[in-house]
């Protein structure tokens, strides 16, 4: 089989379980016997966003056993650089937090290999790359932000624009237990009866749909002025908030 490793813990003497995104069963976790002590010769290809190749042996009781663990790709210089790593520590987190064990995503699996392997050809990375990642993850995991009409009134996203710049200069809005953006007439409607709706300017629905459409290259070279960042990169931090059960930390506060 062939998977990326996520994470490993220690466990029992000298053992560790190690979590893997695998090609064809999703997210598992296997026990790697030994690995603590030095002569293992696993150790070193066990180290998380390692892409290998692995045989399986069933236990006695709920365990599975890796064997003859293999290297496929070690993204080398993707651990040279303390801001790229910290981006893939967050990164693999965030697949092993929202991930299902056993549940079957070949499309995961391999958006995340390409993710790796651009960030492995950069010397620099941005914060942005971050962001489009978590967007893209809570995308393919059935949370697309539907961004091309009012999810309320079906309004259009053109005519959104329009009645944004024609009458009240509000904002239009996220709705985040609708699932997208609303338009400024319900969002007013909607914050009447007390909804949360948060607000979402036009520029920031463009930067959303250009994250989610883009190629890795295209993101890393796209140029957004800093306060436009803080903008979007709000919104898909309030939106991974709601989406998943767990307090995240906020990425936008990190300094390259
Ligand atoms: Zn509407």
């Amino acid at each position: 089989m062939y998977g990326i490793v996520l994470s490993r813990r220690d466990f029992r003497e000298a053992d560790q379980v190690i979590s893997i995104l695998t090609a064809e069963e999703g997210k598992r976790e296997y026990i790697a016997r030994g690995v603590k002590k030095i002569v293992s010769k696993n150790t070193s290809h066990l180290e998380p966003a390692t892409l290998i190749s692995f045989g399986i042996a069933e236990g006695k009781k709920e365990w599975s056993y890796l064997t003859n663990v293999q290297p496929v790709e070690s993204f080398f210089h993707l651990r040279q650089s303390l801001p790229t790593l910290h981006i893939i520590g967050y990164s693999l987190d965030a697949l092993l937090v929202m991930l299902k064990e056993g549940e079957h995503d070949s499309d995961i699996y391999q958006f995340f290999i390409s993710y790796l392997r651009f960030l492995d050809q950069q010397s620099v990375v941005n914060i942005l790359l971050l962001d489009a990642f978590l967007i893209k993850l809570f995308s393919h995991l059935g949370y697309h932000p539907s961004l091309d009409a009012c999810v309320v009134c079906e309004k259009s996203y053109k005519d959104i624009g329009l009645e944004f710049l024609s009458a009240s200069e509000q904002k239009p809005g996220f709705y985040f237990a609708g699932g997208g953006v609303i338009c400024v007439s319900c969002k007013i409607e909607k914050q009447r009866i007390g909804e949360i709706i948060y607000p979402c300017g036009i520029k920031e629905i463009n930067t959303l749909r250009f994250l989610l459409a883009s190629s890795w290259q295209d993101i890393f070279s796209f140029l957004l002025a800093e306060e436009e960042y803080k903008l979007v990169h709000k919104l898909i931090y309030e939106f991974m908030l709601y989406h998943s059960e767990r307090k995240w930390e906020d990425w936008g506060n990190i300094t390259f």
